[in-house]
């Protein structure tokens, strides 16, 4: 469903990704480990349309995306993608509910149905109470929470988690592994999750480990 194909990056004369081929299923969870600098955020950011690779192909459902224009890139990103980033990456003037309303109101649904829909998904993940608070009055696992209900309210087919759990203690970031991965199932959707640690690995269906810029092994789990 969502496939690279010799993706090359450099910064500068660094080699982030030097021509990695991966493939990601309808449903799949998949896990892209590997050492720190080995080149798996630069993975996860050409798969997700952030960064154009310098060359090779990225297709979703069989349609390029790399070759998108901004336009387009921004529309996939908005409807059929959904970022989770290390750092919650919130509105820090918005309140938790109307930062999980944004998306929805970018697609031009209405602003009661959109809070309704947001309040929904802050319930579902146990934040319901801190729906009128902004980010700086939340924990870090408050944060994470309302950042995968906010990538998660457009119902992506493919959510993209970068160190989703990396600033958090082992509590919260089970809490906000099993938030993610519930709900992800629920609804069909693929997972790309980017961690350097083991146990947040082993929440996926597969691996995919780096190790400067290169596929070192995909192990089926
Ligand atoms: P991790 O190993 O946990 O992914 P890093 O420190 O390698 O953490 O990267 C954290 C973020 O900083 C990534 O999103 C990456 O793209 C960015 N980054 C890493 N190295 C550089 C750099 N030399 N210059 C600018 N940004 C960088
Ligand atoms: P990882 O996520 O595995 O830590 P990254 O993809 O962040 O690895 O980084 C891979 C390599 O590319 C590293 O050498 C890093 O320093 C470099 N890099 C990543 N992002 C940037 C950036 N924005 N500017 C410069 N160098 C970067």
């Amino acid at each position: 469903m969502l496939e690279a194909n010799g993706l090359v990056k450099s910064f500068g004369r660094t080699p982030a990704l030097a021509g990695i081929s991966v493939a990601v299923g309808e449903g799949e969870i998949v896990a892209v480990t590997g050492p720190s600098g080995s080149g798996k955020s630069t993975l996860l950011h050409c798969l997700a349309g952030i960064i154009r690779p310098e060359s090779g192909h990225v297709t979703y459902a069989g349609t390029r995306i790399d070759t998108l224009d901004e336009a387009a890139l921004t529309k996939l990103r908005r409807t059929t993608f959904g970022v989770v980033f290390q750092f919650g990456d919130l509105v820090p003037e918005l309140t938790a509910l109307e930062n999980v309303a944004l998306p929805l109101l970018f697609n031009r649904h209405g602003r009661q149905e959109s809070t309704s829909l947001a309040g929904k998904w802050l319930t579902r993940f146990g934040v319901a109470d801190c729906a009128d608070r902004r980010p700086g009055e939340l924990s870090g696992g408050q944060l994470q929470r309302v950042a995968v209900a906010r990538a998660l309210v457009t119902g992506p087919r493919v959510i993209f988690a970068d160190e989703p759990t990396g600033a958090l203690d082992s509590r919260a970031g089970e809490q906000v592994m099993n938030a993610l991965l519930d709900s992800a199932r629920d609804t069909g959707a693929a997972v790309v999750l980017v961690t350097h640690d083991n146990r947040v690995a082993a929440y996926a269906d597969r691996e995919i480990m780096l190790r400067d810029g290169a596929v070192v092994a995909g192990v089926p789990q």
